[in-house]
């Protein structure tokens, strides 16, 4: 594990966030203030990234803000599928799936390294009731097997030859071969099919980075507060820039709110919104892998009591269960997993699973909110339509809200197609654009693996590199040969390795402890104890990096200490 302290000898604690200002965010915030931009981007999620992106290559000039860090929102919460969604099967909205399944084929083509194929493990058990969330009348039970191999072939149809094979039914002991920790008992039937998973986070930062190659400037912690007028239109925005707490005015041809649930507060800048968003919480719980036997497969839990299904997904050299779905009301920065999250997840695991997930064997927890538009009707959030829509006005104002994950490429270039009047469906220049760390990647890999071995780093840190980097791995190795000590690792038993923290505050943009902890890696999700060890290390390497003095250093280490409680496991009532 890393270690070392602050070299100081008297450290007190501030009451900061991230409380640094560099000259590289200085450099990046006269630029935003000087000159026109075609697009500003309010909002650094997946979505904002996407936007910044697509404009961008069609050649327009581009600036983006995000108030926290990149990702900070709902963007590094999801259940991590690339998918085009088993469960809207059933509702027939194929065209949705179809075009879902296109952007799947999409990221596995621009950025394999980041977003690779994932078998699935579908059970279907005897006496289900709602499997995959449809109603069956009694009578019509016995015919399940038949309804579900039918829905699987029309995704396989949908998803076009790169899907990863077509499904197949699988014996009880090839499933257990999968998923280890499947419940063998009262199994009717077991399906194999493939969709595909992505690090959300890295995800972001790899769209931000591309964007950024592509010349759009980009600041994190800084905020819009209030849009600038001109001309009898919304002209750009003032933002105010967390770290310095000065306010830079940006103009802009376009202002594009990708603010998510943000997205009504940021739309009331502009006057009454035309969109109405419902807030619908989802938790994940992080699981320890050796206790839930998790497999090298995803497994589905194809019924919930909410008509719903959930999935067991390896992650990170862990396993992830999720997610709920309930309406949340309250401000969104407060969404949190609560006692009743927790029984939900467990609860549903234990019916699926032949070993019990116990509250021991969860290490921590995370809760994000999707953005969802509201219908008319007062249905369930887990009934509402996960479409993006685009909202025009006033001039020059556009909101995109709703969508997904995986379809964030297609919802950029919906949003750009309309920003310039094209309302033919132009295709995009990101249809064939790679993500940055794709070029080359392939051809790289025997050099970057015979690097690897001459720097003595395990082939586990290898693999967790090139999954996370592509051929940026480069960089990381750069830095190990500059100073071997980056390649010891953050926390033991762990792939992740210094020199990352390295990369993320000079490359990243990464300006707290939090930042690199919990998106650039995603360490502080996994071994939370062995991150709040390791911290003050962490918080040494970045303020030699970003010129921290002792008392920002020791006040980051605190801060990332209190970020890192929100994601304990809320404490069980009596
Ligand atoms: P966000 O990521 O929230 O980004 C909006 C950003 O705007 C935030 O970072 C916020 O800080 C910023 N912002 C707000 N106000 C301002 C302001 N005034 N100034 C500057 N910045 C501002 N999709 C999938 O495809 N696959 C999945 O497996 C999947 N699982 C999911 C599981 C859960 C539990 C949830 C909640 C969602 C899931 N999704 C999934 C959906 C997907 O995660 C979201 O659709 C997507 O992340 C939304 O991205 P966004 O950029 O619109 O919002």
């Amino acid at each position: 594990m890393v270690s070392g302290r602050p070299t100081c000898q008297f450290v007190r604690e501030l009451p900061v966030g991230p409380a640094i200002d560099d000259p590289a965010r200085r450099a990046r915030r006269a630029r935003l203030a000087e000159g026109q931009f075609d697009v500003l981007v309010i909002g650094g999620g997946i979505t904002g990234a996407g936007v910044a992106l697509d404009a961008a290559a069609r050649g327009l000039t581009v600036a983006l803000v995000e108030q926290d860090d990149f990702a900070a929102g709902t963007s590094s919460r999801s259940t991590k599928l690339v998918h085009g969604g088993l469960r809207y099967l059933p509702l027939g909205d194929l065209r949705q799936v179809r075009e879902d399944l296109a952007e799947r084929a999409w990221l596995l083509r621009n950025v394999p390294y980041l977003v690779r194929p994932l078998p699935f493990v579908l059970p279907l058990y005897r006496r289900a009731r709602r499997p995959l969330g449809i109603d069956l009348p009694p009578i019509l039970g016995a015919a399940t097997p038949l309804g579900v191999s039918a829905g699987l072939w029309a995704y396989d149809m949908l998803g076009g030859r790169r899907s990863g094979g077509p499904h197949r039914a699988l014996a009880p002991d090839a499933a257990r071969m999968l998923v280890p920790s499947i419940r063998l008992d009262g199994l009717r039937r077991a399906y194999l099919y493939h969709d595909a998973a992505a690090d959300d986070a890295r995800l972001v930062m790899a769209v931000v980075r591309t964007a950024r190659s592509r010349g759009a400037v980009v600041l994190n912690y800084a905020r819009a507060v209030e849009l600038v007028r001109g001309g009898g239109r919304v002209a750009g925005a003032r933002v105010i820039d967390g770290p310095s707490g000065e306010a830079v005015t940006i103009t802009a041809r376009t202002t594009v709110n990708a603010a998510g649930v943000w997205a009504g507060d940021v739309a009331a800048l502009a006057g009454p919104p035309r969109f109405h968003l419902r807030r619908a919480k989802g938790v994940h719980l992080v699981v320890r892998a050796d206790r839930l036997l998790a497999g090298r497969a995803a497994l589905v839990l194809p019924e919930t009591d909410d008509g719903r299904i959930a999935f067991v997904v390896p992650w990170e050299g862990a396993a992830l269960l999720g997610t709920t779905d309930t309406e949340w009301t309250g401000r969104p920065d407060a969404a949190a997993a609560d006692a009743s999250d927790v029984s939900y997840l467990l609860d549903h695991a234990a019916r699926f699973l032949a070993v019990p997930v116990r509250r021991d064997d969860v290490v921590s927890a995370f809760a994000g909110l999707r953005p969802l538009i509201a219908s008319t009707d007062d249905r369930a959030t887990s009934g509402l339509s996960r479409r993006h829509e685009i909202f025009s006005g006033p001039p020059g104002f556009v909101s995109i809200v709703g969508g997904k994950l995986t379809t964030y490429r297609r919802m950029a270039e919906d949003a750009v197609n309309h920003i310039l009047g094209r309302r033919d469906g132009t295709p995009s220049p990101t249809r064939g654009l790679s993500l940055d760390g794709t070029a080359g990647f392939m051809s790289a890999l025997p050099a970057l693996r015979a690097r690897a071995l001459r720097a003595g780093l395990s082939r586990g840190t290898l693999r967790h590199l090139l999954r996370a980097y592509g051929a940026r791995t480069a960089r990381v190795l750069d830095l190990i040969g500059e100073r071997p000590g980056l390649g010891s690792p953050i926390a033991d038993n762990h792939p992740d390795v210094a020199a990352e923290v390295v990369l993320a505050a000079r490359e990243d943009m990464a300006v707290s402890v939090e930042d690199v902890l919990l998106r650039r890696t995603r360490l502080g999700h996994v071994v939370p104890d062995q991150c709040g060890t390791a911290a003050p290390a962490v918080a040494a390497l970045m303020a030699a990096e970003l010129g921290w003095s002792c008392e920002i250093t020791a006040a980051q280490v605190e801060a990332y200490r209190r970020a890192a409680a929100r994601l304990a496991l809320p404490v069980r009532r009596p």
